[in-house]
């Protein structure tokens, strides 16, 4: 063996287990912090970005050196999403069998494109498909697609819409591009989420062609100011939004779509869950009268992040969107994930949602969004017996919170921000900035959120008082 290659060989199997051990510990190390850590990182532990700041090294070194450096310093840096008291976003936190689920599967490292690559990520993704459909009352036969996130299930799904829509009038999108081709007619609310904005300019849409309809205050697409969809019309509805966790009426929006065969997509990244609990079930009425719907697991359900999943009615439109050849593809009779994706090679996402399907069941899955819900409520109901303004109705997960003047919102926020108990989001509403308080984690309980309470009260405390000098 040539020098080159017994360096290599040194630094790559350099006690595997002995690493890997190093990295659980710190891993276990960070969970058992995580009720005490910030939900942001100071500004002490910031300064620690010094620590990584080097040029590209020349020279290999330990890999438990590299092991420690994030263990001790990098887990210093990172925002606690996963703890009880971050309400940023919409990020939600991850359950501990998904953890450990993904952990094995990261191991295992398989490639989820084929049924030939891993037996293992086929079956779990094939009996995701059938569990989620069953889950949120999906017509049967929906096919699922695993994704990296919504925003890549939006573009899947409105791509499979926009196909379909033009094969009807006669237009091949596979043989004859987009050049040329009729126009379709694209109805969104003027709250949709801007990753649907932006699915919509990849898939050849541009913001001048988009139909925006006008919302009531919750920001729910107001219906009777919706023009009347025709066949070659793609609507997109919103199961969840995005400040104030408001659905689009999409029983009816479905209803007048389905009489001229135009084509429905649900955004539910967050709000599709609902559609799991028999408490919020009433908020997704009428979804399966929809043609595609996408959300994302790694919100509501908790798994670890990368896990966005596309739903479509109609399978073959959802393969020859995202169909693919190649004499060495060899497709099987199980099922051959990459045929529902983007993507061909992906990390079986599949192992983490199906340990959390299994784990959880059906009254699981219930009560994770029945306790977001609750938590919610609980949130806002204290935050106003204090005075805060809540201005939105909380129907889901997400809280809209606003102080008696503009600046006094603004700075309560900076100081929420800066309190090191809780972390929350600033946003627009109605052109009014808001605090926007998303409760995602399951670890969110009445403890942390009377925390919290206290860090904003003090933080309008400070702001007012720092107005009034
Ligand atoms: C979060 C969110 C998205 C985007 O999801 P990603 O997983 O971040 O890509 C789209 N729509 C809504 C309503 C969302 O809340």
């Amino acid at each position: 063996m040539n020098k080159q290659s017994q360096l290599l060989e040194m630094k790559i199997t350099e006690n595997e287990a002995a690493l890997l051990k190093c990295a659980t510990s710190y891993a276990v190390e960070y969970l058992e912090q995580l009720s005490e850590m910030p939900p942001f990182p100071s500004e002490e532990s910031l300064e620690k970005c010094s620590l990584f700041e080097e040029l590209l090294p020349e020279h290999s070194c330990e890999a438990s050196q590299v092991i420690n450096l994030l263990g001790e310093h990098g887990s210093k840096m990172t925002v606690a999403h996963t703890g009880g008291r971050y309400f940023g976003f919409v990020c939600g936190g991850v359950l501990p069998v998904a953890l450990s689920a993904r952990w094995i599967a990261d191991t295992w490292d398989q490639n989820n494109a084929l049924y030939a690559m891993s037996p293992i990520a086929s079956v779990l993704e094939n009996l995701c498909e059938r569990w989620l459909v069953e889950l949120l009352h999906l017509p049967n036969h929906t096919a699922a697609g695993m994704v990296g996130g919504s925003s890549v299930a939006i573009i899947t799904a409105l791509t499979a819409a926009r196909n379909a829509i033009l094969l009807k009038t006669g237009w091949d999108v596979h043989l004859r591009g987009l050049f040329g081709a009729p126009r379709l007619r694209v109805i969104i609310g003027e709250q949709a989420h801007s990753s649907v904005l932006k699915a919509l300019s990849m898939i050849g849409i541009g913001v001048d062609m988009i139909e925006r309809v006008p919302v009531d205050e919750q920001g729910r697409m107001r219906l009777e100011c919706m023009r009347l969809p025709d066949a070659n019309t793609l609507i997109v509805v919103q199961a969840g939004n995005v400040n104030s966790g408001s659905f689009d009426p999409i029983d009816e929006i479905c209803q007048i779509a389905e009489k001229v065969g135009a084509w429905v997509h649900v955004d539910g990244a967050s709000g599709l869950w609902a559609a799991a609990s028999r408490r919020t079930k009433y908020l997704c009425k009428g979804i399966e009268r929809a043609n595609s719907w996408s959300t994302d697991a790694h919100k509501t359900l908790n798994a670890p992040y990368d896990s966005g999943i596309v739903f479509c009615k109609d399978r073959d439109q959802l393969v020859r969107a995202m169909q693919a050849s190649g004499a060495y593809i060899e497709y099987s009779s199980a099922r051959d994930n990459m045929l529902y994706t983007p993507e061909m090679s992906r990390r079986a996402r599949s192992i983490e949602l199906w340990a959390i399907l299994k784990t959880l069941g059906r009254e699981g899955v219930e009560a994770l969004v029945d306790q977001l819900c609750h938590m919610a409520t609980y949130f806002s109901e204290r935050l106003s017996d204090v005075g805060f303004i809540i201005g939105n109705e909380v129907v889901f997960n997400q809280i809209i919170v606003q102080c008696e003047s503009q600046a006094t919102t603004i700075a309560t926020l900076e100081g929420i921000k800066k309190s090191g108990v809780c972390w929350c989001g600033g946003t627009t509403w109605f052109g009014k900035p808001a605090i926007r308080v998303s409760v995602s984690s399951w670890r969110t309980d009445e403890e942390a959120i009377d925390l919290c309470v206290d860090a904003f009260i003090s933080a309008r405390e400070c702001a007012r008082r720092n107005s009034s000098k």
